[in-house]
Order: structure tokens, then C-alpha cells, then sequence
């Protein structure tokens, strides 16, 4: 080999070190302009989240017709921000002891956002809570996160986290049913704390479990049953009322029943591989979004209950991304305790309206894709 030769060689590899440097080089600069973009226009991270935010409105539990009357307040506080819908269907009637509330009790939802024409054509995420009676906390995260939502919104400010917050509702249709079982929770917390269903009577029993209520899997049991499922799918005029919600805003794709308890985020039965990715980024972000607070892990977990749940019609039936969320260690925690849970649940429920966002963004109002046909259930 003679010396040019090597020359070449050498100056050859020399030119490919220098080729290297200079990729690495660029490629360090992208990630520097890639991070310095986030930080300038990409979605908020950690504690910035919340920084300057107005929280902390529900001070403690509150009956259906305290929650009722919470809801009747925001309305007329924030006329261009938060609207009651009602249901035309009453449900059949709490009959306790407290003849103060006794009666039909009303259905109803929070449509929250700017009251603009084109609202039907954003995404729309609905949350809803206390389907189950006994299971108190939720209804005040549902508050607490319409209180927040309506607050911080302020088109003018240069708070980031409050600009976050404008976006938001900007960006969404946001559906909140804070009390989707007033008969029943009535009677759990006037007459018998540990009820769960509603308040239908059925010959010798009375209720049915509302989240045994829908039409996937649906079975009857006795109605002497916690879990009946009442005289056949949709029987009951509470679930009629969520899924008439879906009805008139075919727009919502993302669904999140709130229950208690057990500290965990369930998956619908019968996940794709397709949307499995998803539903693991989005329920990672919520579990971090709760842990924040006070470092509480949620679980994140797959529903193993197929017979008649919302999650499973929604995400089926529906094709949306729904799922089911236990709060809580206890179906009534101590006032104070129901406190903290909220304020970690309504960051969780926060970022459920964050992720749907970015969604849009990306995919529009594409659907959720579950499999052709429901995968056999075990056992
Ligand atoms: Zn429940």
C-alpha cells in the first residue's frame, strides 16, 4: 500500500469523523430546539400545570339536591360558560325517610365551554359520576373540575397554566354529569348508607344496579340482587339518561365513569391491539396526573366485569374510548380525606380533557377500534 493510498484512507476518515461531529452536532441543536418549542408552545408538564390556578371550590359532601342547587349557581355565575341540560325523564322516585326530598329526582348534565356554533364539531369528552349510591366522593371531583374549568377560563391572561385551561375549553365539548343517581344516593344518605342501586321497584325488591344496565352482556340476576340488572337492557331511566347524552352529541369519543372504590383506572373488556397504545398513554398520563398531588398510585388495570357495564357498551357498542375509574380506599372516606381525593382526581380528570385535546389535534374526531367481535369472556 503505498503512502498516497493511506493518505486517502486517513483524509477518507477524517472527512467521515467530521461528517459524524457535524450529525451529531445538528442532531443536538434539533433537540435543543425541539425541547426550547416545548417549553415555549408544547403542553405543559408538571407542577406549571397548576401553578396560579383557582382550585379548592367543593368543601364537602353534598346531597343530590345541594349538588342540584351547586350546579344551578355555576350556570348563572358563568351564563357564557356553563349550561344545565335537563332530561325530559324523571327517575322513578326516592322513597326514604326524608320527606324533604322525597319524589322524582331530576336528570341532568353540564355542557361547559364557550357557547360558539361550532361547538357540535369539536371532540367531545364525557364524565360522569355516582351511578352507584354509596360511592359519594365522585360527585364533588365532578364539581370541583366544572368549577375549576369555568374559573380559570380567561382568554386575556398570560398565566400559563390558565392559558392551558382557556385552551381547553376552546379546543373541546366538555360533558359532566356530577349526579346520575339521585334516588338512590338520597337513600344512601338518608336512609341506608351502604345503597348501591337505584330506587325502581321490582315486585318485592327494590333497584336496580345501574352499571349492570347495559346492553353488552347484559343478564337479568334476581332482583334481590346488589348487581341486578334490571327487566332488560336500558330499563332504567338512568342509564336511558347517559346514553341519551351520547344520542343527541354523536361528537364525544372519549367517556369516564367515575366510581369507588379501589384506586385503580379500568380498561373496557376486550381492548384492540390497535387502541391498546393509546389507552396505556392515556391512563399512565392520568395515574401521574392524580399521583401528583400527594404521590397516590393508581392502578391501571383491565374491567372484569363484562355484564352490562357502561365501559364495555361504550367502548363496543359506541366506539369510544371509555373507561372506568375507582377512586378512593373507601366507598365514604372522612370529609377531609374526600377532600384530598378530590383535589387528585380532578387533576386526573383534568388530563383525561388534556389528552383528548392533543387527540384532536392529531386524529380529528377519529373513533376508537374495537375488535369486530367481543373477545370471549374467561370462565
Ligand atoms: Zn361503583
Amino acid at each position: 500500500v503505498s503512502a498516497s493510498a493511506d493518505q486517502v484512507q486517513l483524509s477518507a476518515r477524517s472527512t467521515n469523523a467530521a461528517a459524524q461531529s457535524q450529525a451529531i452536532q445538528a442532531q443536538q441543536a434539533g433537540r435543543a430546539a425541539t425541547a426550547a418549542a416545548a417549553a415555549n408552545s408544547g403542553p405543559l408538564v408538571g407542577p406549571a400545570l397548576y401553578e396560579g390556578l383557582k382550585t379548592g371550590f367543593v368543601d364537602g359532601y353534598m346531597n343530590p339536591k345541594e349538588i342540584l342547587e351547586r350546579c344551578q349557581q355555576l350556570a348563572d355565575k358563568y351564563p357564557n360558560l356553563v349550561e344545565i341540560v335537563e332530561s325530559e325523564q324523571q327517575t322513578s322516585g326516592y322513597d326514604g325517610k326524608n320527606a324533604e326530598v322525597r319524589g322524582p329526582g331530576k336528570q341532568y348534565y353540564l355542557r361547559v365551554g364557550p357557547k360558539t356554533e361550532d361547538r357540535d364539531k369539536k371532540l367531545g369528552v364525557f364524565q360522569f359520576a355516582a351511578p352507584h349510591a354509596r360511592e359519594w366522593v365522585n360527585p364533588l371531583i365532578m364539581l370541583e373540575l366544572t368549577e375549576q374549568l369555568a374559573a380559570n377560563y380567561d382568554p386575556s391572561s398570560t398565566n400559563p397554566a390558565v392559558q392551558a385551561n382557556t385552551q381547553l375549553l376552546d379546543k373541546l365539548d366538555v360533558f359532566i354529569a356530577p349526579m346520575t343517581n339521585p334516588d338512590g344516593t338520597n337513600y344512601s344518605m338518608f336512609d341506608e348508607k351502604m345503597w348501591r342501586k337505584n330506587r325502581a321497584p321490582y315486585g318485592e325488591s327494590v333497584g336496580v344496579d345501574v352499571n349492570r344496565n347495559y346492553p353488552t352482556g347484559w343478564v337479568a340476576g334476581d332482583p334481590s340482587e346488589i348487581t341486578f340488572g334490571g327487566s332488560g337492557p336500558l330499563s332504567e331511566k338512568e342509564t336511558q339518561h347517559i346514553v341519551g347524552v351520547l344520542d343527541r352529541h354523536p361528537n364525544i369519543r372519549f367517556i369516564c365513569d367515575w366510581h369507588s372504590y379501589a384506586e385503580e383506572i379500568r380498561k373496557p373488556w376486550g381492548v384492540s391491539d390497535q387502541d391498546m397504545p393509546l389507552y396505556n398513554a392515556m391512563h399512565t398520563r392520568m395515574t401521574d396526573a392524580i399521583a401528583s398531588v400527594r404521590d397516590t398510585k393508581y392502578g391501571n388495570v383491565f374491567s372484569e366485569v363484562i355484564e352490562g357495564t357502561s365501559d364495555d357498551y361504550f367502548y363496543h357498542e359506541r366506539k369510544t374510548y371509555s373507561m372506568l375509574v375507582e377512586t378512593a380506599k373507601a366507598f365514604q372516606p372522612k370529609e377531609s380525606e374526600a377532600l384530598k381525593v378530590t383535589e387528585e382526581c380532578t387533576r386526573g380528570a383534568r388530563e383525561l380533557l388534556r389528552f383528548a385535546a392533543e387527540h384532536q389535534e392529531q386524529q380529528g374526531l377519529a373513533a376508537a377500534n374495537p375488535p369486530a367481535s367481543i373477545p370471549r369472556i374467561p370462565g
